[in-house]
């Protein structure tokens, strides 16, 4: 599988808001350690007064993602939940409803279903997979869309240009968690987004380093008050980490590219396996929304689900064996790492909730990180091997003979 990212977009990732220091010619812009910033005159400065408001290391990294986002200058913060977090605030207030996808990052959940709702802010989650279902959840008070495609952990698509309509007719607002494509791969604020989410752990800094997260947009209002009510709280990035996150987004279109390809490569191998009885990766021509990932995406990014015979004892069993891959939450790094959506990630979600979206105890997500593949490959192999239903298939096979 190959394709092409747009060459410009490369220029961008290395050479976005940066340019050498005048005062020392230093090439790499310098990490503003600094809390605070020296003022000429009372009410004169230079845009810097106290790093809770803005520092110079952040704004770096803001100017550098909003190149790759095609909005504004981004909005930075201390973590891809404080993003989401002040999203919310920002927008709604008591009395107002979000509709959020049904597949989301766990902590999107617990935000809306156990702090955000003692403050009266209504969520239902839909099945945005089916506009239709979207649409009947619309409420007088619906303010925002929330969605996150493709989804974790089942990697489910919603049609992003397809709620944007939705979205929009109804007067509300929409934000699309794009932390496992990037703008890279899918360009949502071309699709109709308003908001583009980023946790920018993963794919962006890249290197299983930092936490931050962002909010990238075309509206400069909004953005203004996303910035003041980021303050009041408290949650901006911090220097040290934007400065190693604008060194993990010079290389984002290289890295993408090959967390691309080793995936899809994984994800063949995968399919082929007769232990393995379920493979979800949106590049398979055996994805069930297949289509739709050929019109959304650019390609399909680096994280593969997969469920293998024998349920969820089966299931921890090849966690629990594998040697190479990184049992270990976070994904979109260089390493290579396998984790457990029912147990880890999506633990505090409701039985009842991930079993509705397809989070079955047996469910399988590994990040395909920068490693030669094949390593990958025989890892599983190896766990594969140990299973009991693997004596049983060679067993079958030998008396089918
Ligand atoms: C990790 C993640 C988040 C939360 O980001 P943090 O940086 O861990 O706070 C939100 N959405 C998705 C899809 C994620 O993978």
């Amino acid at each position: 599988m190959s394709f092409e990212i747009d060459p410009r977009l490369s220029t961008r990732a290395v050479r976005g808001g940066s340019s050498p220091d005048p005062a020392t010619g230093a090439l790499l812009t310098p990490i503003y350690q600094s809390t605070t910033f020296l003022q000429e005159a009372v009410g004169r400065h230079k845009g810097f007064t106290y790093s809770r408001a803005a520092n110079p290391s952040v704004d770096q990294l803001e100017r550098a993602l909003g190149e790759i986002e095609g909005s504004l200058p981004a909005v930075c913060f201390s973590t891809g939940m404080a993003a989401i977090t002040t999203l919310f605030l920002t927008l709604l207030e008591s009395g107002d409803h979000v509709i959020v996808s049904d597949v989301v990052y766990g902590g999107t959940v617990r935000l809306l279903q156990r702090v955000l709702n003692k403050y009266g802010i209504a969520a239902s989650f839909v099945d945005t997979s089916d506009p239709q279902a979207a649409e009947a959840a619309i409420m007088p008070k619906t303010k925002l869309v929330f969605i996150e495609t493709p989804a974790n952990p089942t990697l489910k698509l919603t049609d992003v240009s397809a709620i944007a309509l939705i979205a929009h007719k109804a007067g509300a607002l929409l934000a699309v968690d794009n932390t496992f494509l990037t703008s890279i791969l899918q360009p949502v604020l071309d699709q109709g987004t308003d908001i583009s989410v980023l946790s920018t752990t993963k794919y962006i800094e890249g290197h299983n380093s930092t936490v931050g997260g962002s909010l990238a947009l075309r509206d400069s209002t909004l953005t203004e008050k996303l910035r003041f009510v980021r303050k009041t709280l408290g949650c901006i990035q911090s220097p040290l980490e934007s400065w190693l996150t604008v060194r993990g987004l010079k290389t984002l279109p290289l890295r993408l590219k090959a967390h691309c390809e080793n995936a899809h490569q994984v994800a063949k191998w995968l399919e082929a396996h007769p232990v393995v009885s379920r493979v979800l990766y949106p590049g398979l021509p055996s994805f069930p929304q297949h289509e739709l990932a050929l019109r959304q995406h650019k390609a399909h990014g680096g994280l593969v689900s997969f469920e293998v015979k024998g349920g969820v004892d089966a299931g921890i069993d090849v966690m629990n064996r594998v040697k190479f891959c990184y049992l270990a939450e976070n994904l979109g790094a260089a390493e290579t790492l396998i984790t457990h959506p029912a147990s880890m990630t999506h633990g505090d979600v409701p039985v009842e909730q991930r079993a509705a979206a397809g989070i079955t105890d047996g469910l399988i997500r590994l990040s395909v990180g920068l490693e030669d593949p094949q390593d990958v490959i025989a890892d599983l192999q190896q766990a594969f091997a140990a299973l009991p239903v693997a004596e049983q298939e060679k067993e079958a096979k030998c008396a089918s003979r």
